[in-house]
């Protein structure tokens, strides 16, 4: 009985560290790289570089040569979840971070992309309906980077960029007068 209670014990232990290493790696995934700025205006001032590479790279992928493959349309000029890839780790240098989110905004264009085209609102051959698409995929993706679902939270690269308090040394997502929200309740207290 007591070599039972013993062996249960230990399968035990070992559920609940496996479970432990899982919450661990879905937490990391969750919360992505950290990318330390010296306040806010320096973060907007490198994400607004990373939208403009965003808007560059989709831009010449919509117009870019297209051919029909066996997995549907295929673009020539430009490996698009690989450069989006590029892009997010100029930004954040976390490969297999920027390597996921590269794919979630890829599956993403091409969302919009295939409703576009079932639709019947593509139309590649037409300059202004291509035009149309680059801007619509352009602020989706930015969006997704940058708003998020419009209110608090939500936006990817939010979730990236951090800032160290002046007054506590704390490493906060906000700051605002070189101090974090803390520092900031307890001066309003
Ligand atoms: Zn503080």
């Amino acid at each position: 009985m007591e070599g039972l209670v013993k062996c249960s014990r230990v399968l035990y232990d070992n559920e609940i560290s496996k479970k432990m290493k899982e919450i661990t790696n879905l937490k990391k995934q969750l919360n992505g790289p950290k990318v330390l700025f010296k306040d806010m205006d320096e973060s907007w001032v490198a994400r607004e570089e990373v939208a403009k590479e965003i808007e560059k790279t989709l831009t010449e992928y919509i117009k870019g040569n297209w051919h029909e493959s066996n997995s549907g349309l295929f673009c020539e000029d430009v490996d698009l979840p690989d450069s989006l890839e590029h892009i997010l780790f100029n930004f954040t240098k976390d490969k297999e971070w920027s390597y996921k989110t590269g794919y979630i905004l890829h599956d993403l264009i091409k969302t919009i992309y295939n409703s576009l085209k079932d639709a019947g609102i593509i139309d590649f051959e037409d300059e202004d309906s291509a035009n149309l698409i680059a801007a619509i995929i352009v602020k989706g993706v930015n969006n997704h980077l940058h708003e998020g679902d419009g209110l608090w939270g939500g936006a990817i690269l939010d979730n990236c960029c951090v800032f160290k308090c002046d007054d506590c040394g704390k490493i906060d997502n906000w700051k605002e007068d070189g101090i974090c929200m803390e520092c900031h309740e307890k001066e309003t207290l």
